[in-house]
């Protein structure tokens, strides 16, 4: 059954049939029969069909058929004034159909104003037959407007329980859209220090390092702590975690903000410079080494004794110079790295030192 053929519309365009029949009975006899019929079969058929009229075209259609009618029928048999009655009743019915069909009650309201008017005009009449049927009309228009209302109010419901189930699965997409965005974060990050980890700085490199990112310089710096092993002989393992959360929260504060900051693993850390050279590397690697050098770490809960002290060695590769892709530029950051370690620890060195000092042996790569 389509949206016309509902079962208010059936039952609305019933009444309003019997409503017609009525009110034509209740008319005189001669041509005011034919043409209650008329108009009550037509009326009834465009409703019980269509339900409601489904563009303005149909509505002007429909208007002008009744018109029609009742101009016909006044200039051929020169109908008295009282006799229009049912086709002042028509008229507060096409209201709703200009109006989209959301007006009925306004239609009601009309019938009934037009009724009372009727009645009005006719009250000197004693109560016959002849207002039985058609009070039975009136019963039959409100019948009518009734249960278009109960329709429209139907749809209105419909409308509302699927906008309350709509609402209801967009916040069920968007938490699960912030449920997402919550883990996929989780997985990139270091649960220790906070930081970005291992994965995280492989998946930015790449993709830093990938022709539509347009990257014109970029450099890495892989810091590893000095001795950290002493660090959790002396103080233990909590302590020695302590001490890589505030080591974390030193590298944070000495690198801007589009730096990418990771644990790379352990005491190791790995950090991401993009759009930086060699030269501005090499300061920033400085700044964190002094930085750190210079730093006093809490060892809250550990033994008496002095202050947790430590340094930091660090190897940086700079792209393009040093190497094109990911792996190499890791690899030479790590071969700087074990160069400031064997050089003696707390200093910075850079693969293009290594190269310029002719110490780069290939086959550690
Ligand atoms: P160097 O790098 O200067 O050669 O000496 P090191 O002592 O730092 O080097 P090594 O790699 O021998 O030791 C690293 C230590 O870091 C060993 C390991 O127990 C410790 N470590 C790694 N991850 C963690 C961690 O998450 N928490 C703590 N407390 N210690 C860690
Ligand atoms: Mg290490
Ligand atoms: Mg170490």
């Amino acid at each position: 059954m389509g949206e016309g053929h509902s079962r208010e519309g059936w039952l609305a365009g019933l009444t309003l049939m019997a409503g017609g029949l009525l009110l034509t009975l209740a008319g005189l006899p001669g041509p005011a029969v034919w043409w209650g019929l008329s108009w009550s079969i037509i009326n009834s058929l465009v409703l019980v069909t269509g339900n409601f009229l489904r563009n303005r075209r149909e509505q002007f259609f429909f208007l002008g058929v009744n018109l029609l009618l009742v101009s016909n029928w006044q200039f051929t048999w020169n109908m008295p004034w009282d006799l229009y009655f049912p086709f002042l009743l028509l008229l507060p019915l096409l209201v709703p159909l200009y109006l989209g069909q959301k007006e009925v009650a306004v239609s009601g309201l009309a019938a009934g104003f037009f009724l009372a008017v009727y009645w009005y005009i006719k009250e000197e009449m004693p109560l016959s037959d002849r207002h039985l049927a058609f009070l039975g009309g009136l019963l039959a228009v409100i019948a009518f407007c009734f249960f278009t209302w109960l329709k429209t109010l139907a749809e209105a419901l419909k409308v509302s329980f699927l906008q309350a189930e709509v609402a209801h699965w967009q916040r069920e997409y968007k938490n699960s859209l912030t449920q997402l965005a919550a883990a996929e974060l989780m997985a990139v990050t270091d649960d220790l220090t906070g930081l970005f980890n291992y994965r995280y700085f492989e998946q930015n490199l790449e993709s830093m390092l990938s022709p539509q990112y347009q990257m014109r310089h970029l450099a890495i710096l892989m810091i590893d702590i000095d001795y950290f092993k002493e660090i959790n002989d002396s103080f233990g393992h909590m302590i020695g975690n302590q001490v890589l959360v505030e080591l974390a929260g030193i590298l944070k504060e000495h690198t801007r903000e589009q730096d990418i900051v990771t644990r790379f693993g352990g005491e190791e850390f790995a950090i991401i410079l993009p759009g930086t050279e060699y030269r501005g590397a090499l300061q920033v690697a400085e700044r964190i080494r002094q930085a750190i050098a210079g730093h006093s770490f809490n060892k809250e809960g550990a033994k008496e004794g002095a202050p947790v002290r430590l340094t930091v060695s660090t190897g940086i590769a700079v792209w393009p110079e040093d190497g094109l892709n990911k792996e190499e530029l890791v690899a030479r950051a790590d071969l700087a790295l074990y160069q400031a370690k064997t050089g003696g620890r707390n200093s910075v060195y850079s693969y293009q030192l290594l190269k310029d000092e002719g110490g780069v042996n290939e086959a550690r790569l």
